[in-house]
C-alpha cells in the first residue's frame, strides 16, 4: 500500500504506522528501513514506530506486563489446548491507537470529539476477504478501509482486488524480491514450513526461538511469581513437543495444497504462513484451536 500510495495509484496517507513487539525477524526490521528510506521518505509519508513493551522479555520477566501468546498447552492428562491469543491486541492494537488519537490531535485523555476519525488502511489482499468482512473498528475515531480489495487489475477471480500474489510480483517489479512477512519470531502460529526456514537459513533466530520455547514451559514468568502457576506445560509448537525435537520435517496437507497453488508462482514454500498484522493476524483463522478453559490456576488469594 505505501509504495501504491507513493506512484500515486492509491492516495497519498498522512502516515503509516508499525506496531513492533521488539521480536521481529532482522529480515523485518531491515525491510522497514528500506521501505522508509527508498519509499516513505521520499514519498512525503512518515513511518511512526509504536511499541508496548518487548513480548520475548516481558513473557520471561516477572516484573512485567505481559498480554499472553498463543502457546499450546499439554495437560497432565495428555489433553491439549491453547492459550487465547492477548498478544496482538495487547502489543499492536494497543500501541496504535495512541499514535492514532496524537495524529488526530487527542491524546489521551481529551476526547476525541464525534465525526472525528481516521480512516485506517489494512492490507488485506483478496484471498483474505473474509477478514476484512470480520474486521471491526472498535473505537469511534478509526475507520477500516481495504484499499488491495478494490484494486483492478488483479488476477482472482473477480473483476476487481489484488491476490497475495499480485502484491508479490508487483513488489518484485519494484525491486522487493523477499518481502519478509511480519511475526514475532517465536509465533505459535508458525507453520512447519516457516520453522525450516528458520532453523535452515537463520539460525540466530532458531536458536532464540529454540531457547524462548525451553524458558516458556511453565508459563509467563509474572503468572507464575503472582501464584497463578499453569497447569500442564507450554509449548511454540503444536505437536507440544520441544521446538529443536518437533517434527517441523513434516510436510502439512496444507502446505501440500499450497505449494500445488503456487506452483508456477515459485513462491510456494512459505505461502501458507501469514504475517500478523494488528487486523490480519493468522490466529483469527485458528481460534477453533482455542479451547475455552482456565489454564492458570487462581492463586488462592484471587479476589
Ligand atoms: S506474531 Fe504471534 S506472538 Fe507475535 S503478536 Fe502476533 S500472534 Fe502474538
Amino acid at each position: 500500500m505505501l509504495q501504491l500510495a507513493a506512484e500515486g495509484i492509491l492516495p497519498k496517507p498522512d502516515a503509516a504506522i508499525f506496531a513492533d513487539t521488539g521480536w521481529e525477524p532482522a529480515a523485518v526490521y531491515s525491510h522497514l528501513a528500506r521501505l522508509e528510506t527508498e519509499v516513505a521518505t521520499p514519498a512525503g509519508i512518515p513511518i511512526y514506530r509504536v511499541r508496548r513493551g518487548h513480548i520475548r522479555n516481558d513473557a520471561l520477566n516477572p516484573d512485567a506486563r505481559f498480554a499472553q501468546m498463543p502457546l499450546y498447552i499439554l495437560l497432565p492428562d495428555g489433553s491439549r489446548g491453547m492459550l487465547r491469543r492477548a498478544c496482538t491486541a495487547e502489543y499492536k492494537i494497543a500501541a496504535i491507537k495512541p499514535c492514532v488519537r496524537r495524529l488526530l490531535g487527542f491524546e489521551h485523555p481529551s476526547p476525541v470529539p464525534d465525526g472525528v476519525f481516521a480512516e485506517q488502511w489494512v492490507g488485506y489482499s483478496i484471498d483474505e476477504s473474509s477478514r476484512a468482512a470480520r474486521a471491526t473498528d472498535n473505537v469511534a475515531y478509526t475507520r477500516s478501509h481495504f484499499p488491495l480489495l478494490f484494486l483492478p487489475g488483479g488476477t482472482g477471480r473477480s473483476t476487481h482486488g489484488w491476490t497475495r500474489q499480485d502484491c508479490e510480483r508487483y513488489l518484485r517489479t519494484k525491486g522487493f524480491e523477499n518481502t519478509p512477512k511480519s511475526a514475532c519470531i517465536g509465533c505459535p502460529y508458525h507453520t512447519n514450513a516457516y520453522w525450516r526456514d528458520m532453523r535452515d537459513n537463520r539460525p540466530d533466530e532458531w536458536a532464540d526461538a529454540v531457547a524462548f520455547d525451553y524458558a516458556i514451559r511453565h508459563g509467563a514468568a509474572r503468572a507464575n511469581a503472582n501464584g497463578h502457576p499453569l497447569r500442564g506445560q507450554a509449548f511454540l509448537h503444536r505437536s507440544c513437543m520441544p521446538l529443536d525435537r518437533a517434527p517441523i520435517d513434516h510436510v502439512t496437507a496444507a502446505e501440500w495444497r499450497s505449494r500445488q497453488l503456487d506452483m508456477f508462482d515459485a513462491v510456494a514454500d512459505l505461502e501458507i504462513e501469514r504475517g500478523c498484522s494488528p487486523w490480519g493476524c493468522r490466529g483469527d483463522d485458528d481460534e477453533d484451536d482455542t479451547i475455552n478453559a482456565t489454564w492458570y490456576v487462581e492463586a488462592p488469594n484471587a479476589a
